[in-house]
């Protein structure tokens, strides 16, 4: 087990220390062994339920509120920060990789504003079962390495368990962390904080020159791959914010995110996005516009690094961005067309992915299951299956090896919305054993299994969940 400190490093302006509010009367909900394996963290059973319920602190690391700012649907907010939120120390893996373990729902801090620092059990079993799916999906995304009652009550619209959730992550700083300091004119912090950055997440740009740049373009090349991997799962973040926006380009801060049952292009479910600014077909321009508040926020540091002047640079930047557009538009197509088992060479290759889509959508079919099934020959329409068959013979692809490449991307098994909501609902209740039958059919989402078909399964009329909510 190896602890590592080094957010201390960066100094106060970063952090506020601050210990979590213990759980007065605290029990496991679940714990991840396997991930805990992987960390190399050992723990007695006392111990993870003292650690993880903030009753006591694991080694010497003081837990901290990590400060931050960001754009919330577009308005600047100066000041964020972990307000329910307590890092409690960083590790390092087994494969010798850097994570920080932090707390949520674990009490005020300094940036709780008017909040209470608190979570009800609904959000934590929902990321729990979201942030594990994803990782088995593949998609880079923070993990969840337990879940406890706290014992306490939680007063939202109703009054609910409260409970604490234990995630891990690359890291948890956000474009709006450099937000925080670049609006605040700490240009020394700044800097710090990117050259940070660097070495915990970018260390190929240590000794480069015109490295801020470069950091920029990294960035902007990860996050939009993740944007893209997340179309072609169905995923929908919900809260795109740039203090939700990860700077190693990883799925953070799950809130009421959902992957679509039905397709339709702007689909929306979270309660707060009245004007679907984060639809589902909106996801790629909107990290494009996260990538340029980064960019925004590190042109201090770009500039001084610089040899040209400000105009070229600013020239140079837009052509960046015109290349960035390309390149999401570029990954979203090649991923969506991999659902086929075909590869994009130029535009006109797409054309088959979007009159299915259109298709889907008009006919109201389910994304997941619609491209499975044309996966085992069950097709939508023969006139789809015959441009499908022309696509493939058209790019030399053996049907059998078209089926082995969708296999590996088309799931049988995604966390349905009203599965997740049945979950949810019955840990409310005390029982969390369809929580557990849940997140152990999402273990092996692109394996076949009689006993997990029940993910496969659509929403009744009654069992349909048309909105999702934060619930902080
Ligand atoms: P989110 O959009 O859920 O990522 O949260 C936005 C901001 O609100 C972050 O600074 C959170 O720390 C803060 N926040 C959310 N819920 C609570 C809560 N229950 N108590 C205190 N702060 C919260
Ligand atoms: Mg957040």
């Amino acid at each position: 087990m190896k602890i590592l400190n080094t957010i201390e490093n960066l100094g106060e302006n970063f952090f506020e220390y601050c210990e979590p509010s213990a759980a007065k009367n605290p029990s496991l909900i679940h714990f991840n062994s396997e991930l805990a394996k992987e960390l190399d963290l050992e723990l007695s059973d006392d111990q993870i339920l003292s650690v993880f319920s903030g009753k006591e602190r694991f080694v010497d690391s003081k837990s901290k509120a990590l400060i931050y700012a960001g754009h919330q649907f577009g308005h600047f907010n100066p000041q964020l920060g972990d307000g329910r939120a307590h890092l409690l120390f960083e590790v390092e893996s087994k494969n010798k990789e850097h994570f920080d373990v932090q707390l949520k729902g674990s009490g005020v801090t300094k940036f709780s504003r008017r909040g209470d620092g608190l979570s009800s059990i609904g959000p934590v079993i929902r990321e729990y079962i979201l942030s594990e799916s994803m990782h088995r999906l593949n998609i880079k995304t923070s993990r969840a390495l337990c879940a406890v009652r706290t014992g306490d009550q939680v007063y939202r619209d109703d009054v609910l368990p409260g409970a604490i959730f234990t995630r891990v992550a690359d890291s948890h700083i956000r474009v709006g962390t450099f937000e925080y300091f670049s609006s605040r004119y700490l240009f020394d912090d700044l800097k710090e904080l990117a050259n940070y950055t660097i070495e915990r997440h970018y260390p190929n740009l240590i000794n480069e020159n015109e490295r801020y740049l470069k950091l920029l373009d990294q960035f902007a090349y990860k996050t939009l791959d993740l944007v893209a991997s997340w179309m072609g799962i169905g995923f929908i973040h919900g809260v795109m914010n740039t203090d939700n926006t990860s700077i190693c380009g990883m799925t953070i801060d799950y809130g009421p995110c959902a992957f679509m049952d039905e397709f339709k292009h702007d689909q929306v479910f979270s309660s707060i996005d009245r004007n679907g600014r984060y639809a589902y077909n909106n996801q790629g321009q909107i990290a494009l516009w996260n990538i340029s508040v980064f960019a925004s926020a590190i042109f201090p540091l770009i500039k001084e690094e610089y040899s040209g002047n400000e105009k070229e640079l600013i020239e140079f930047i837009q052509i960046r961005f015109k290349e960035y557009e390309n390149y999401f538009e570029h990954k979203h197509h090649q991923i969506m067309l991999k659902k086929l088992g075909l590869n994009f060479s130029e535009k006109n290759d797409y054309l088959i992915v979007e009159s299915l889509l259109n298709y889907m959508e008009s006919n109201k079919l389910d994304f997941t299951n619609t491209f499975k099934n044309i996966e085992q020959n069950i097709f939508i329409t023969d006139d789809f299956k015959n441009k499908w068959m022309d696509s493939l013979d058209k790019q030399n692809i053996h049907h059998d090896d078209a089926k082995e490449i969708m296999s590996k991307v088309n799931p049988y098994y995604i966390p349905r919305n009203h599965q997740v909501e049945k979950a949810i609902q019955s840990s409310i209740a005390g029982d969390d054993s369809y929580f557990f039958r849940v997140l152990n059919a999402l273990e092996n989402p692109f394996e076949y299994n009689s006993e997990n078909d029940f993910l496969a399964v659509l929403p009744d009329d009654n069992e349909r969940v048309r909105q999702t909510f934060c619930g902080t």
